[in-house]
């Protein structure tokens, strides 16, 4: 006879700390408010000090446990200048085996998958198990429907999606610039494109849909995501937002916490591109001088200059070389007293937890700006690649919590004048205050969303266990398969 057990979730995370680190998140609510058994199953991107750590911290207490799987070789399978998404949609496809061979040998197998962005060909193994199947994506609700609506737009856009004269209409959802798709609808001829549409049309083939957002924040595009008459005819399955979830505050004392500390309430600006963002040498001097021209303090986390936005995705945190070689001669003297320069990687939940801290120039990627928002700091939005352009204009245009400069940086250098021009906006200017005071509304309307007292992220997330108890095949016996 069958015994009822606890949900076992099988949690697949694409590579990449920014995919890793929302699963994790994820995970521990799974555990400790719903006293689910978790097996994230975790694929190196390479072998990052970053990523070791991370994964080190978040085993402390141990709450899940982590498999990880070995690391992909898509040397021979992919170009040396492929997109980032085809290099992760290729690795996700080489690590399917290894999966389906660690989860087969499991001896307490899950009962129950749930895969990221880039995990969607792995649903068609929880088909084969007889498992039930989700797709946490840890981003957006637009990006979400931008995501779906594709294999549509592919049969009645003509042409590239940047060259369109108007903005792309989504049923429902606020239209987008064609300036702002995502990366992998830059050019359709390219195999990210192909990856990206076939992405689109998998999510809902799942049993439902978590999002790291929540329903307050992007109320119009989760109600166009559930009505049949706009986008809920191309996605039928519940959609969960159970965000934010963020990292906690790591609470470890170093250098720049120590700075942090002597300095005045909201007065420093922090500067970071995420987990994979590097800039060009000319736009890294024209940042360098309009901090410094700024007078305002700043933190600023650099990375070696490349030609490419998206260079440290799969390296971050490798290189240690000496920032005077590429930052303007003498700024490092010059800015003693005003600010910090962080190689490479920074303790950034907890820099943006810091009271000192009053703006953020950010990428944009979600989870940094989700722990802006929550931390209620306004931002300078300064997307690079992914989904970071859509992110920049929801934060800008949208919410009214970000300023952002003329032209899209991608497209144009942005010039030390306007750099400072940004920054003194934020931290000294009127338009700053007005934008604080949104962005701390938004703050408390994230908390009232996490909370126990129904909160509605917390009850979307007791929802979507009550459907797993009640759908997961939970035996405590071996399943055959
Ligand atoms: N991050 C960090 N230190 C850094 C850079 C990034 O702790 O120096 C963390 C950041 O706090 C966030 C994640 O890495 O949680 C980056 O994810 P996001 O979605 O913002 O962007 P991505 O890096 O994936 O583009």
């Amino acid at each position: 006879m069958e015994t009822l057990k606890k949900p076992h979730a099988a949690i697949l995370a694409s590579p990449g700390l920014g995919h890793l680190i929302p699963v994790i998140e994820f995970a521990k609510r799974l555990v400790v408010h719903h006293n689910f058994a978790v097996t994230i199953f975790a694929i190196p991107s390479h072998s990052s000090p970053a990523e070791a750590q991370l994964l080190e911290a978040a085993m402390s207490p141990k709450l899940f446990d982590v498999v990880e799987l070995p690391q992909p070789d898509i040397s021979g399978q992919v170009s040396p200048d492929a997109a980032v998404v085809t290099c992760l949609a290729v690795m996700m496809r080489t690590c399917r085996p290894a999966f389906r061979l660690a989860i087969s040998s499991m001896e307490n197998r899950p009962n129950l998958l749930i895969v990221d962005l880039f995990g969607t060909e792995y649903l068609s193994i929880a088909e084969e198990l007889q498992i039930p199947k989700y797709v946490y994506i840890a981003t957006n609700a637009w990006f979400l429907a931008l995501t779906i609506y594709l294999p549509v737009l592919d049969k009645e856009v003509n042409g590239e999606y940047i060259d369109q004269k108007e903005r792309l209409r989504i049923p429902g959802c606020r239209s987008m610039r064609p300036q702002d798709v995502v990366d992998p609808m830059l050019e359709r001829s390219d195999q990210q494109y192909r990856e990206y549409l076939r992405v689109g049309t998998e999510i809902p083939k799942s049993d439902g849909i978590l999002m790291n957002t929540w329903e307050d924040l992007q109320q119009t595009t989760l109600d166009a995501l559930r009505n049949e008459n706009f986008l809920g005819r191309f996605c039928k399955v519940p959609v969960y937002t159970i965000g934010p979830l963020t990292r906690p505050i790591a609470n470890q004392r170093d250098d720049i916490i120590d700075w942090l500390d002597k300095q005045p309430e909201e007065s420093v600006v922090f500067v970071s591109f995420g987990s994979g963002g590097t800039l060009s040498y000319e736009q890294m001097t024209e940042l360098a001088w309009g901090l410094e021209l700024s007078h305002q303090r700043f933190i600023w986390v650099v990375r070696p200059p490349t030609t490419s936005a998206d260079a440290a995705f799969f390296t971050v945190g490798e290189s240690s070389d000496d920032p005077s070689a590429y930052l303007p001669d003498g700024f490092l003297d010059r800015t003693r007293d005003l600010g910090r320069v962080v190689l490479m990687w920074a303790e950034q939940a907890q820099i943006l937890s810091h009271p000192s801290v009053g703006g953020y120039m950010s990428h944009c990627g979600w989870n940094s700006s989700l722990e802006s928002l929550t931390n209620g700091v306004p931002m300078i939005a300064w997307p690079l690649y992914a989904e970071q352009r859509m992110n920049a204009e929801m934060l800008t245009e949208e919410l009214g919590v970000a300023v952002g400069p003329e032209e899209l940086p991608t497209k144009k250098v942005v010039v030390r004048e306007e750099i400072e021009k940004m920054v003194r906006k934020i931290l000294v200017d009127q338009e700053g205050n007005e934008i604080r005071a949104r962005v701390k509304e938004i703050k408390d309307s994230a908390n009232k969303a996490l909370s126990e007292q129904c909160g509605s992220s917390y009850v979307a997330l007791c929802r979507f266990a009550e459907q797993c108890c009640k759908s997961a095949p939970c035996r405590n016996t071996r399943q055959p398969w």
